[in-house]
Parts: structure tokens; sequence; C-alpha cells
């Protein structure tokens, strides 16, 4: 996902120094800015955040999920500018960070109150709310409170003694570009309206019912850490771990603290091919001379420093019209230095009704070499239509059996030699004490926003948001939609409350 620039772009540029993640271009003074038709966002870099359709006076700048038949177009030419066009090149200058120049939704909203600070829609009265987690839904939803309910006092309570979740410890460290985002909530969390609360876990330091005895609503964004297993025989083999894992130990979250993972052999493989796999893919196979540039872990480092693996095969169990990952994501694998991305399974036929983005992904899919040449580049191999069926060793792992998908026949199944099996196939909230949890969800039961007990009744006054309530998905901008919606969902509820007092 990412956003586009249309037709009606005024090139006013107001745009440019409110994204966190520098993405858009050609800015004043860039060598074309002059002669440019309109200015472009690059897909590749777009974090999806929404921050420029707020500065753009001319509503230009459109969702590309929300681009109709006559505007798609302008997807192909966004991209194309930073592939083929002057974008390849001027990207390499960064823009500086220019502080305070970006107005977040609740100064926005300030500038538009009336006199006792009332917004249309919002909550004119005192108001306590307490957000739990620090991540990107938790810091949209503060954003998303202040705006709306200009007298609020929020207090966010974060377990670990660092702040921001997924922006700190899920996104990629050499998605440098990407981590930007936590300015946007660096500038939430320091308006003297909000209290953060690091080092406090809801269930062990402070109960949810104290929680809610001091507050009018709790908003749980607690994401959802815990990587799944595929549930294969062999899986709690040493050398096979959820991805998650992995992810937590090269961004040095703390719960990694003791993972060690064995980077002896010359291939690991991961299991689902969303964009958690390519992330761990591309970390695992980068020349780590590149990845001391970028935010990972000393620790984790210094062990890819001395790795043996150089290749990974990332197994997708459907075809490559059902890959989960992103074009975007698939076209900056393919620009790592020294990496080289093949496809060992043969071109799926493009079926009729294969939307644009799977045709485009299917294209990309179809460039990538069958095997490697004869250089000593590292190598992520991409493979579709194949189900993990056993994850095989004695003391730890040493292969990986799979099998076509669908196939009958068991002979059929073939071993891949490797020492390390990721699981990319997603992730589970962990429970919270006092709360309703689903087990088959993996995370609250919801409706509408708002926590539901085993009955389906909201339980007054809490509601969750992010992965927590949609499940792990969607980009970090994602979420600050998935915010508005429990915000709204919390402030109905309020009115409903007054008036029935
Ligand atoms: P995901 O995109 O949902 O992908 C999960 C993968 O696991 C799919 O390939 C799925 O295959 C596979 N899978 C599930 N169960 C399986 C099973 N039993 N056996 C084999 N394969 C199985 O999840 P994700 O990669 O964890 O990403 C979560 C969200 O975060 C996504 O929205 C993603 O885009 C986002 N994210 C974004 C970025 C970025 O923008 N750079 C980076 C990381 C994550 P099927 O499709 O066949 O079910």
């Amino acid at each position: 996902m990412s956003h586009v620039i249309t037709q009606s772009c005024c090139k006013d540029a107001t745009c440019v120094p409110v994204c966190p993640a520098d993405c858009i271009r050609p800015r004043p003074g860039d060598p074309g800015f002059r002669t440019a038709e309109m200015l472009y966002i690059d897909p590749r870099l777009c974090v999806d955040c929404g921050a420029c359709t707020g500065a753009c006076p001319v509503a230009a700048i459109v969702p590309d999920d929300e681009l109709g038949p006559a505007t798609s177009v302008f997807a192909d030419l966004n991209r194309f500018y930073f592939e083929h066009g002057p974008g390849a090149v001027d990207r390499r200058t960064p823009t500086p960070t220019v502080p305070g120049r970006m107005r977040l939704a609740h100064e926005v909203a300030a500038a538009a109150a009336g006199p006792d600070g009332s917004t249309p829609g919002g909550w004119a009265g005192d108001l306590r709310v307490a957000v739990v987690g620090s991540g990107p839904a938790a810091c949209f939803t503060v954003e998303e409170i202040l705006a709306r309910a200009p007298r609020a006092r929020v207090s966010v309570i974060e377990r670990l003694s660092a702040p921001w979740g997924l922006a700190r410890f899920g996104v990629a460290p050499d998605h440098l570009l990407t981590r930007r985002i936590r300015s946007v909530f660096e500038r939430v969390i320091a308006d003297p309206r909000v209290t953060l609360r690091l080092g406090v876990q809801v269930g062990v330091d402070v109960g949810h019912d104290e929680l809610l005895a001091d507050h009018d609503a709790v908003v749980y964004g607690t994401g959802a850490p815990d990587g799944r297993l595929v549930g294969i025989p062999g899986e709690h083999l040493p050398g096979s771990y959820p991805a998650a894992q992995l992810v937590a130990w090269y961004n040095g979250h703390p719960r990694a603290a003791g993972f060690e993972p064995d980077l002896s052999s010359e291939r690991a493989v991961v299991l689902g091919n969303g964009n958690v796999a390519l992330d761990v893919a591309r970390i695992l196979t980068a020349d780590p001379d590149h990845l001391a540039d970028s935010e990972i872990d000393p620790r984790a480092l210094r062990a890819l420093r001395s790795s043996r693996i150089r290749e990974v095969v990332v197994l997708g169990r459907r075809g490559p019209e059902a890959a989960a990952f992103t074009a975007a994501e698939l076209t900056g694998l393919r620009h790592v230095p020294g990496l080289t991305v093949t496809c060992s399974t043969p071109a799926a036929q493009v079926s009729d009704d294969a939307t644009a983005l799977a045709r485009q992904k299917l294209a990309l899919i179809a460039e990538l070499p069958e095997r490697v040449g004869s250089g000593g580049d590292r190598r992520v191999d991409l493979r579709f239509g194949t189900t993990p069926i056993e994850v095989v060793g004695d003391r730890a792992v040493r292969g990986l059996r799979v099998a076509p998908t669908g196939g009958a026949d068991p002979a059929a199944s073939t071993a891949i030699a490797c020492g390390l099996v990721l699981h990319a196939v997603g992730h589970r909230s962990v429970p919270v004490p006092g709360l309703p949890f689903d087990e088959s969800l993996g995370r609250p039961p919801t409706l509408d926003s708002r926590i539901v007990d085993p009955t389906g009744r909201p339980v007054p006054g809490v509601y969750a948001v992010g992965w927590l309530k949609r499940g792990p998905s969607g980009v970090i901008g994602s979420n600050r939609d998935c915010a508005r919606e429990t915000v709204q969902a919390l402030l109905t509820d309020l009115r409903l409350e007054k008036v029935d007092e």
C-alpha cells in the first residue's frame, strides 16, 4: 500500500516536508523541479501514513486502493518516476527533517476548534483515557483522542523501557525511512496532555480493573507480538523458530536477549511469503557492511558477520498469484546489493480475472531468473505451490521435508537441506489478565472496536486498536484509520452514557 499523487497536483510542495519517509520528489531546488509536470511519491518508501493528504491543499493525494479506472495510471506514473525517471537519481539526497512543519491531526483540529475548544463530532468535556501500548496503533489513537477531545488527558502505558512498539522492534532495521515515523509519535507523546509511563505492564504492575477505575476508557493497542508456528512435526527442534523471534533478535528486543540462532549452515528456509518473510530473508542475506549503516542490534550484526548462510528459500504454499508480499517489498529485495532473487518454480498462468495488482506482481516474479549465474552472489529463492510437511533433524534442524500443495502422493515429497527454519506465517496477541481472549482468533473478541465478553456484549469502557483488534495485517499507516474508528466508538459510547445519566 502507498499513496499516489494524481492529476490535481498543484506542485506547491507542502506535502514534501510533512512526509516522515521523505519519499516525495522533486523538491523545490531539485534539478527539474520547475519543469516537472507534477510531484511523485516513491511507492517503495511510502509508509502509507497519510500525512501528505492532510497537507495537500488540492486533494491530489489518494491511497492507491482508492484509485479508479481513470486514475489508476497515476500509480504507474509515480512508480515510473523513481524506477526509470529522474527520481532514480535525485533520491540520493535526503530532505532534512523539518521539525514542526507537519501539523498533526490534533494541531489541525485545534486550529479549527470553536471558542470552548470543541470540534465537530468531538468531545468538549473532560476525559481520562489510558492507552495501553506505545506502538503505531496506540500513538495514532492518542493523536486522534487529542484531536477530538481537546480537554482529554491520556496516560500511555508501555511495558518496555523503550517506546514505539513495532516502529522500533518490528520494522526491519535497514528500513530507516520507515522508522522515521517515530518522529511523528514523539511529537504526539510530547503533548502536555499526555503522560508516558514506561516499564509498566498491565496485569503485573497495574491491574486492568484498576486502570479502568482510574479512567473513563481504556484502549488496548498491544499488537500481536508472538509469532505462530505452522504446526508440523519437528517444528520445536532447535533451529526452527517463529520469524518474529529473529525479528526481535535483530531489532534488540529484550525478549530475544538469550536467543542465538545457529547461522552455521549455508541455507535457511522461511515458511510463508509475506513481507515479514522477505524482511528476514533480506536481513539474513544482506552484506553485513551494509547492515552496519542500519539500526540493527550490534549483537545480531556480529553474529551475521560470521554467518555462513548464502541462500534463503522463501516457501509459499499457494501460487505466485497469491504471494503475500507486496510488489514494493519484492522490488526492494531485488535492489539489495550483492543479492540475487530467483524463482525456481515455473511461472503461473495469468487468469482472466487476476487483479491489476496480481498481474503486476506476477510480471515482477516472471522477470526473476530461475537460478543464479556463476557469480558468488547470495541468493533468495522464491518457491511457490510448496507445502512444508516436516522439520527434519535429531538434536537440531537438518532439513525440511516439503511436497507440492494439494498433491495426493506422499512419495512426491522432497527434502531441502537447511540448518534454520523460520515460520513467517502470522502472529498472535498476548492475553491480558482480566480481559477476554479468543484462543482461536489469537486476540480478544471485538465488535466495532469494542472488546466484548464471551456472550458478545461489549465490556464497558474497553476498546481495542491495531493488530489486537483486526489481526496482524496492514502497514503502519493502516493504523491511522483503525485508530479513528476506535476513537469514534469510544466517543459514541461516551455521549450515550452521558445522555443516560
Ligand atoms: P502475511 O502477510 O499475512 O503472510 C503470512 C504468510 O504465511 C502467507 O504467505 C500465508 O500463506 C502463510 N501461511 C499462513 N499459514 C500457513 C501455513 N499453515 N502453512 C504455510 N504457510 C502459511 O503476514 P506477515 O508477513 O507476518 O505480515 C503481517 C503484516 O505486516 C502484513 O500486512 C504485512 O504487509 C505487514 N508488514 C509490512 C512490512 C512492510 O511494509 N515493509 C514489513 C513487515 C510486515 P497464505 O497466503 O497461503 O495464507
